[in-house]
């Protein structure tokens, strides 16, 4: 049927008993099974061959475990925006039709879903007649095209609310967020949802009925005619889904509206103009900016996952990074509960020590109830919870950590306290165990003073609130060995986080990088900017928060330290501002106090904010500078070429290995606009020669806007 004999087949072809034929997907030289071109390629062959000799039916499955199908491969959807926009529409039209030939042939086809099924692997999943899922967690289906400021190409705006209807169709295309297979029943997205074992079994025998009493045919019927809505439910549609979107993105993000749009308008049409619209719609899509960014930075994440944290050359020699069994954690305030909580969601065993009891009581509730959240029922499971139970090993002794392979203190910031803390830790436990520090400014260098093996010690920084933020920094002291880098990235990704490698040097990268982008604010606040327009342009920027309710978050207090820090690494740029000390005596901590920059009704974490507080003038006034008005523009360009250029700075002295881990970092740790793509790319989307441009503007301000010399030198702000 196809000759395989020259290069490994993506396609496996078998002709089972009762003449169906089974195809089995195993895209060769990837980790999951993608659309390549000779993916594209082999199966238009095969449809060549079997319309030549048609099957009964057709059976389509997966030979890969945790994978049918995944969309296009990642290479070719980067090389779309180069494309002129008729070039691009014409590869929509072009894979719409090879799957079409499968929705319009003459056996009946099924889908058999085990895995992943997304993007295009959906689209094609859809051209089948019948689609059968496995109930497994690993089977999910998803549109994601939005996440890289697309939408479904191939047809997915077409066929999903033919087949579901549009309301639920809008949901899957808009959000692109998954559906397991019982959720996929539900919505009528698959014919059966059954254990692995069932699903062949089930897909031949739908297919068997299909084939008995040609069911099929009416269903294709409604696949290709229109499905006229009414103007009420057409309006109840679009308004509600477009207020989400604009919520949820702030209008930054084109793809979303646009699905939504192409979707309904494509509703009143039969299938094949529905379809002209979405490959035109994808064509203008394609060649935007924001997809361009949002590509690249799925490539960012796609990079991380496969990256042991070692530069090449250590890789090649370097052992299998050690299998952590028995971790612990030293220290149950917020952070340390949070780590904690990580740990045992992902499945590890976990010892608890704090010297005070009540610190422990306190935080195991916190703690169980965050391990076994559920997050479709926004609540805790607490079977889970009681389970979990017996896995937390709560301790007031260090002795309990004594069998621990690896350990990460998380006590309070004293540099004295954690050094003592460090070398009563190494007393107690074996000589190969893995020691961390969760520290937010000590140097690794510092703390591993005390040690007597301080090659097995690193920085393993995560960031607050624990179970939302993805970034880890993994920071290399001077004595830190590439088996313990490995160790720890490898640990870090298997709770599910991001781990970036950075070198010790005051703030690590991202506490560094955020605090000129702080700095900057107050200063703007102090020369009578509005509170409430700094941190709505940075907001309208992209950020989640502005600075100033970012200030209010931290807590002035740990912001003061913070820049104390910072101050005195780099106190030829960045002073450390006599207004947060001013605040701080004045007992306004942000959210912590229900005063901060602005007033919260109530206190903590949850508390509402009201308004920019009225007392905040006249702490200001002996702080204040000289007036000085500032465009809009001025005041996003003030928050964030300080921020850009720190970045520069951190790369010229090879803190961390390059642009990518920087952008990474930022949009993992600080919510920086991933459609901007990261810190780096935005400032190389502006280009060396504007910045320099919108910095002189800045000039007097002093070295805080004097650019690193390696920024007029470079052409791109991304080359290594
Ligand atoms: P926290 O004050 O909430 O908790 C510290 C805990 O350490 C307390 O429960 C205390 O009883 C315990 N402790 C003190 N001495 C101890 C000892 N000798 N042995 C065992 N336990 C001891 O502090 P936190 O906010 O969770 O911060 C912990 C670490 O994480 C610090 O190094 C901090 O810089 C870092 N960090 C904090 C944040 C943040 O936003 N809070 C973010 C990143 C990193």
């Amino acid at each position: 049927m196809i000759d395989s004999s020259a290069n490994p087949a993506s396609l496996a072809v078998e002709r089972l008993a009762g003449d169906i034929v089974a195809v089995t997907i195993t895209v060769p030289g990837h980790r999951q099974n993608v659309m390549t071109e000779a993916f594209l390629e082999e199966l238009g062959q095969l449809l060549d061959s079997l319309e030549r000799q048609p099957p009964r039916g057709l059976l389509l499955a997966s030979g890969r475990p945790g994978s049918f199908l995944a969309g296009a491969d990642i290479e070719r959807i980067d090389r779309l925006w180069e494309l002129p926009e008729a070039a691009v529409k014409g590869l929509c039209d072009r894979g719409r039709q090879l799957l079409a030939r499968l929705s319009k042939a003459a056996w009946p086809s099924v889908a058999v879903i085990a895995g992943d099924c997304v993007g295009g692997g959906l689209e094609l999943a859809l051209a089948c007649d019948l689609r059968v899922a496995t109930d497994t967690r690993e089977t999910r289906l998803a549109a994601p095209e939005v996440k890289l400021g697309l939408l479904p190409g191939w047809g997915g705006t077409v066929r999903l609310p033919r087949l579901i209807g549009p309301g639920p169709a809008s949901e899957l295309v808009v959000t692109g967020e998954p559906v397991t297979g019982p959720r996929a029943l539900t919505l009528g997205l698959v014919d059966a949802c059954v254990s692995p074992v069932a699903a062949v079994p089930t897909a031949l025998q739908l297919l068997e009925w299909a084939i008995a009493d040609g069911r099929h045919h009416q269903r294709r019927q409604r696949q290709t005619a229109a499905i006229p809505l009414d103007d009420a439910e057409r309006e109840f549609l679009e308004a509600t889904t477009a207020a989400l979107i604009l919520s949820r993105t702030g209008g930054h993000y084109p793809a979303p509206l646009m699905a939504i749009e192409t979707m309904l308008r494509g509703c009143a049409l039969p299938a094949a103009e529905a379809a002209v619209i979405e490959s035109e719609a994808f064509a203008r899509l394609a060649r935007t900016a924001v997809a361009r960014q949002l590509v690249r930075v799925f490539r960012l994440r796609q990079r991380n996952r496969r990256d042991s944290g070692l530069a090449a050359a250590a890789e090649e020699s370097a052992a299998e990074p050690l299998a952590i069994a028995a971790p612990a954690v030293i220290g149950a305030g917020i952070m340390g509960a949070g780590i904690v909580a990580r740990h045992l969601r992902s499945g590890f065993s976990t010892t608890l020590v704090d010297i005070e009891a009540d610190a422990l009581a306190r935080a195991v509730p916190g703690i169980l109830d965050e391990a076994a959240w559920d997050r479709q029922r926004g609540a805790a499971d607490q079977e889970r919870a009681l389970k979990l139970a017996g896995r937390l090993l709560p301790a007031t002794s260090l002795a309990a950590a004594a069998t621990a392979d690896l350990v990460i203190e998380s006590v309070i910031e004293r540099t004295d306290l954690k050094r003592r803390v460090l070398a009563e830790i190494e007393a107690t436990v074996p000589a190969s165990t893995i020691i961390c520090t969760n520290t937010s400014t000590n140097p690794i260098a510092t703390l591993a003073e005390p040690l007597t093996d301080p090659s097995r010690f690193c920085g393993m920084h995560f960031f607050n609130p624990v179970r939302r933020m993805m970034l880890v920094e993994v920071v290399r002291g001077p004595a830190t060995s590439d088996a313990t880098v490995a160790t720890v990235v490898a640990h870090a990704k298997r709770l599910g986080k991001s781990p970036v490698v950075v070198q010790d040097s005051p703030g690590f990268l991202v506490n560094r990088v955020l605090s000129p982008y702080l700095h900057e604010a107050v200063e703007l606040l102090r020369e009578g900017i509005d509170p409430a327009r700094i941190d709505r342009l940075s907001r309208r920027f992209g950020m989640p928060l502005g600075p100033l309710e970012l200030y209010d978050m931290v807590g002035l207090d740990t912001a003061f330290y913070a820049g104390l820090v910072m101050a005195s690494a780099f106190g030829d740029r960045i002073d450390a501002s006599p207004l947060i000390p001013a605040f701080v005596k004045a007992g306004r901590l942000g959210r912590k106090t229900g005063r901060g920059f602005y007033r919260y009704r109530g206190v903590g974490h949850d508390a509402r904010l009201e308004t920019v507080d009225e007392a905040l003038a006249g702490t200001l006034e002996p702080y204040r500078l000289p007036d000085r008005a500032a465009t809009d523009r001025e005041i996003t360009d003030r928050l964030f070429l300080p921020m850009l250029l720190e970045a520069l700075r951190v790369l010229d002295e090879g803190i961390v290995r390059d642009a990518c881990d920087i952008d990474l970092a930022v949009i993992y740790a600080l919510g920086f606009p991933a459609f901007r793509g990261g810190l780096l790319a935005w400032g190389d989307s502006l280009g060396a020669a504007e910045i320099l441009r919108r910095l002189e503007r800045f000039a007097d301000l002093g070295p805080r806007m004097t650019p690193p010399a390696s920024l007029s030198r470079s052409r791109s702000l991304l080359a290594p």
